[in-house]
């Protein structure tokens, strides 16, 4: 969706035999970067590619059931991972007893070719690689074999090492416009594909508006800006809070609530951040939360200064599993005191 240009460039480029081994796909997070090679991937074994896949040829459909032998998805997060550890590049003598245990990119590419055509391998937030993996992939970089493509994603290229970048083709997508985001989602969440205020929270990324969706983001938000209108006791915020719709779980109830504190705290430092942008003279249509913030004092330069300094300890705070409960309330004393300060002025 969107970026079918890119897709059609690269396939006609490996027509031609100049697709070359590695590239990488860059972009906002959410805008359908992975999905793009898999599409890519899925154009390249198709048994009538490289072009756009059939969906009907046995090779498609080996894609499909994600069965394909000739096509390695290195995705960290859905096997509950949340770095990338040199295991799922190379096979180890010694592995930790917790450590990736399925294929590595290395024997994937030892193997011969099941289809005697493409070999590929497509790695998802490469971000997520420590400087480990990162080195014992350039190996592999460096000689990749034979119709061999390896395609890695991220929006976070900067914490690639530079001797990675430099053997990757880089490419980069960018948003998508409104018309395109409620297309790509008019399947999955109808609702939110048709309703031009969740839109508007989607700014290009179909990815970041199913998230918020699902979490009951609108729900979210009204909290959070009562919260920046009038001053509310962090333990009645904090049951309100729990009492959300949205999907939050967690392993633990502990986990789970804080999961809810830190959503709450990052869409608030969204809503901070427009107020800095209204501050700074940008137009209210221009900004995601600008008619939300409508009828929000706007404190003054030093006051927000601190206050977006104290949300953004607040969310440090959550992820080093201080206690969600005692972190909000820290963060509702500053906000409440700015506006208990100006009702006495
Ligand atoms: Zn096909």
């Amino acid at each position: 969706m969107g970026h079918g240009a890119l897709l059609h460039g690269l396939w006609a480029a490996a027509e031609a035999g100049r697709l070359g081994h590695a590239l990488l796909l860059t972009g906002p997070s959410g805008v359908g970067k992975f999905l793009t090679l898999e599409r890519l991937a899925e154009g390249l074994l198709c048994q009538h590619g490289p072009g756009e896949p059939c969906r009907k040829c046995p090779a498609c459909r080996r894609v499909a059931a994600g069965s394909h032998p000739d096509l390695l998805r290195v995705d960290a997060l859905s096997h509950g991972f949340e770095e990338l550890t040199i295991h799922f590049v190379a096979r180890r003598e010694v592995r930790p007893q917790n450590a990736w245990a399925g294929e590595s990119i290395e024997t994937f590419l030892r193997l011969v070719a099941g289809e005697a055509g493409w070999r590929v391998v497509l790695i998802r937030d490469a971000d997520r690689m420590n400087e480990e993996t990162q080195n014992a992939l350039l190996k592999t970089l460096e000689e990749p074999g034979e119709q061999v493509l390896l395609a890695l994603e991220t929006s976070r290229p900067e914490a690639l090492l530079d001797t990675v970048r430099s053997r990757l083709v880089q490419h980069t997508v960018s948003s998508l416009t409104t018309a395109e985001v409620s297309q790509a989602l008019a399947r999955e969440a109808p609702e939110c594909a048709a309703d031009p205020e969740w839109l508007r929270l989607a700014a290009g990324s179909p990815g970041r508006l199913l998230k918020l969706w699902r979490r009951g983001a609108g729900e979210c938000l009204s909290l959070l800006m009562r919260a920046f209108r009038e001053p509310i006791q962090a333990p009645s915020l904090a049951a309100e809070l729990l009492e959300l719709p949205g999907d939050f779980k967690g392993r633990t109830p502990k986990a789970e609530e804080r999961n809810r504190v830190r959503f709450l705290l990052e869409l608030g430092l969204e809503v901070l951040r427009d107020q800095e942008r209204l501050a700074a003279g940008l137009a209210r249509e221009d900004v995601m939360h600008g008619a939300r913030l409508q009828d929000c004092p706007c404190p003054s330069d030093a006051a927000r200064a601190r206050r977006l300094e104290v949300w953004l300890e607040g969310r440090r705070d959550v992820d080093l599993n201080l206690n969600p409960g005692g972190v909000l309330e820290r963060i509702l004393d500053f906000t409440n005191s700015l506006l208990l300060e100006r009702q006495r002025a």
